[in-house]
């Protein structure tokens, strides 16, 4: 099965909001009442009732070329997901599709997948709220009348949000950057190619990552690997040793009180003779 991903041009992105709402009203989630900041980022963070914003990177000092660097923040689909990792109640899985799913019923609220998440995307109300690439149109919709294509890119007026099969979007991104190069961009490049398994939402950004908020080399967490892969597979280990060593004893104090019943079984005879004598 064919990876899907969703491909963000922050060059194109007129930050117009289209895809925050259109992702709230698809997934029956409440507005929140905001303050304005003086900034055009609203609301200010992702929430039990937010899952996808815009977040506004603003540089207007002076002597520089004005920078409004646009990203669209949302979970970003990794091929190797650390939230699936650590989630205790299987609450979180990986489709074959490449979609981290959701499944709320299931989740006991424990928050270690906002801690583990590299980008600490999942938020916690009741249960677990994150993107799951609009996963009843994603696996249920229909292709020709476009219902399978994710609320937000279906909505975005500006072409800036597609949504596909990855491998054919990594090569239209790659495509896009080598253009915004040739326009000066020098810094121009896409985000989200290679690391942490790559990444299901990839960004082609004018600007070097950490102009937009993006660690450049996000990771997973080491101690969840020491614990997941070393220390767990241990534990299994060592228990797994408890085991036998406690079966090895029963079937060796069974074979003992066989063999001392076998030599007792004469003794009975014996005795049994001795009462019918
Ligand atoms: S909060 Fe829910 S989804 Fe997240 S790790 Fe805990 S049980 Fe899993
Ligand atoms: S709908 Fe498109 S143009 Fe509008 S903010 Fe979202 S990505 Fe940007």
């Amino acid at each position: 099965m064919a990876r899907l991903a969703y491909l963000f041009d922050s060059s194109k992105c007129v930050g117009c909001h289209g895809c925050q709402i259109a992702c709230k009203q698809w997934n029956e989630e409440q507005a929140t009442r905001t303050t304005f900041t003086g900034s055009y980022q609203n609301p200010p963070s992702l929430s039990p009732d937010t899952r996808t914003i815009m977040r506004f990177y603003e540089n207007f000092e002076q002597d520089t070329i004005p920078q409004l660097n646009i990203l669209k923040v949302q979970c970003y689909h990794c091929g190797e997901p650390a939230c699936v990792k650590v989630c205790p109640s299987g609450a979180l899985s990986k489709t074959d599709k490449g979609i981290t799913a959701v499944d709320a019923a299931k989740c006991i609220a424990c928050g270690y997948c906002h801690s583990a998440c590299p980008f600490t995307v999942p938020a916690i109300g009741k249960h677990v709220n994150k993107c799951d690439m609009c996963f009843s149109r994603t696996e249920h919709g229909d292709d020709k009348q476009k219902t399978s294509t994710p609320a937000c890119v279906k909505t975005c007026p500006a072409g800036a949000l597609e949504f596909g099969d990855r491998d054919a979007l990594v090569a239209k991104a790659h495509k896009r950057v080598d253009w915004l190069k040739t326009r000066g961009h020098k810094d121009a490049n896409l985000y989200g190619e290679k690391v942490l398994g790559g990444l299901g939402v990839m960004s082609v950004l004018k600007y070097p990552p950490a102009s937009y908020g993006l660690p450049a080399n996000p990771t997973m967490p080491l101690e969840l690997f020491v614990w997941k892969d070393l220390f767990n597979p241990m534990g299994l280990l060592m228990l797994a040793g408890a085991v036998g060593a406690a079966a090895g004893h029963y079937l060796l104090a069974r074979r003992q009180a066989r063999d001392d019943h076998h030599h007792h079984g004469g003794d009975d005879s014996k005795g049994k003779e001795e009462m019918k004598g």
